[in-house]
């Protein structure tokens, strides 16, 4: 029932995103990139953009970088329909660019409304932009691997934030890419710990719909 409710407002905002001409990065894109997955998870996590593919299918994390991402998961006998994937912006900036300040700015109420509806207990970024957006302040270099309790202006109003690094970066370098596999076996233990902690805030904001991911 929470997760019908949930579904339909995750469609809402997914169909407002597909409209969106709040920045010029619709002027380029195929297809706006909503964010797909489980509206009862507890762990969402936030890209950069989405790539050439991405725009292509309008489905987040499905090119190469997408593969790794599944690989991370896999490492953990996780599934991508477990959780929730997103981006920062949600439509391709022009040849990968990075996005503009404005565009993520013009962006994020999508993003923010999408952790209001899940409620998440996890939040993991998935590079330096989505970090800088849960852990302003931080180098991706030290933050990796590392965590800190979400602002709760940032949509997600119960969770801990987790940092990886991007697997773009990941599929570049192998040392990020073994560093990244090593920090997708911690994301159990943080889970475990963000549920704790949410939990010692008070039964009232327990997840409510745990899918049973252990
Ligand atoms: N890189 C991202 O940051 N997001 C995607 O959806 C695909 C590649
Ligand atoms: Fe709208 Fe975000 Fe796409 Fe810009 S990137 S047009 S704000 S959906």
């Amino acid at each position: 029932m929470i997760d019908d409710a949930r579904r339909d407002a995750l469609e809402a905002i997914a169909t407002e995103v597909r409209a969106c001409t709040r920045c010029r990065l619709h002027e380029g894109r195929t297809r706006a990139v909503p964010g797909e997955g489980h509206p009862g998870t507890e762990v969402v996590l936030v890209g950069e953009a989405p790539g050439q593919t991405e725009d292509r299918q309008g489905r987040p994390f499905v090119g190469r970088a997408g593969e790794l991402l599944v690989r991370l998961l896999d490492e953990i006998g996780w599934r991508r329909e477990e959780v929730f994937i997103t981006n920062i912006v949600k439509c391709r900036p022009p040849g990968n660019r990075d996005p503009e300040p404005d565009e993520v700015a013009a962006c994020a109420p999508y993003l923010r409304r999408q952790l209001e509806t899940i409620d998440p207990s996890l939040v993991v970024t998935l590079g330096r932009h989505s970090m800088a957006r849960f852990m302003p302040g931080t180098k991706i270099s030290a933050a990796h691997g590392t965590t800190r309790p979400a602002d709760p202006a940032t949509g997600a109003r119960h969770a801990t934030v987790y940092a990886m690094y991007h697997p773009a970066a990941a599929l570049r370098t192998p040392s990020i890419e073994r560093q990244s596999f090593a920090d997708a076996r911690g994301i159990p233990r943080t889970l475990e710990d963000a549920r704790r902690e949410r939990a010692s805030e008070g039964p009232e904001i327990m997840a409510s719909t745990p899918t049973g991911i252990v």
